[in-house]
């Protein structure tokens, strides 16, 4: 099975990215256990979920010499321009935290009709080897904001997010349910499909 640094320290990313990743045949290492110190950050300065996913995936690849998997991710409301984007993980500042973030979310969409309330979730997988080459995949996962979080499931924005064609929050699902619809998993799907077409290309 081919060995794969999570750039990730999130905990639930690096799960939900496990946990997808087994069925394609890639064991995700935590990027300690690859040597990597707890310390080091990389910026996430970009404007766009691509270029943070790049800079995430190629920083962590440079400093434990192995084959490295980012994910840069967030949540894009229709109504506020596509905020939070790539601010989702820092809506409610530096020191802000999921639960900040959410009570902003539900404070600025407060007057807002619910049919307005449509969103997006993003992510932007990058795969990049040693050598430099890389693979990058993008999986969106449309939906709705509601009043108020319900659930208790998943991390960030889920207990406010309902995934189309649903009537449970992302935090109602089980895992299973999440990792089989959510933006993190189809962008997996669209790593799995260029992997594939670059074997059979090589
Ligand atoms: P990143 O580490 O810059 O990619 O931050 C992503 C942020 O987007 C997280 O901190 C969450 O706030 C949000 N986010 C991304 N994916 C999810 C998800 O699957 N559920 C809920 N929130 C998410």
């Amino acid at each position: 099975m081919a060995v794969i640094v999570a750039a990730s320290k999130n905990k639930h990313k690096i799960e939900e990215i496990e946990a997808i990743t087994k069925k394609f045949g890639m064991n995700v290492i935590p990027r300690n256990e690859a040597g990597v110190p707890d310390e080091i950050e990389i910026e996430e300065d970009g404007e766009t979920f691509e270029e943070n996913s790049l800079k995430k995936a190629r920083g962590i690849m440079e400093i434990c010499g192995q084959t490295t998997i980012a994910d840069d991710s967030g949540l894009m409301v229709d109504y506020l321009g596509g905020a939070p984007g790539v601010y989702s993980a820092r809506f409610a500042g530096e020191d802000g935290n999921d639960e900040k973030n959410n009570q902003k979310l539900i404070h600025l969409l407060e007057e807002v009709a619910p049919k307005e309330k449509t969103a997006k979730f993003v992510s932007v997988i990058t795969l990049i080897f040693p050598d430099g080459e890389t693979i990058v995949a993008r999986g969106e996962c449309p939906g709705r904001i509601i009043d108020q979080p319900v659930g208790e499931n998943g991390f960030g924005y889920d207990p406010l997010f309902v995934p189309d064609g649903y009537n449970k929050t992302f935090a109602q699902l089980t895992a299973e349910e999440k990792n089989q619809i959510s933006h993190r998993a189809l962008a997996l799907q669209e790593l799995e499909r260029q992997l594939l077409a670059r074997k059979a290309g090589k």
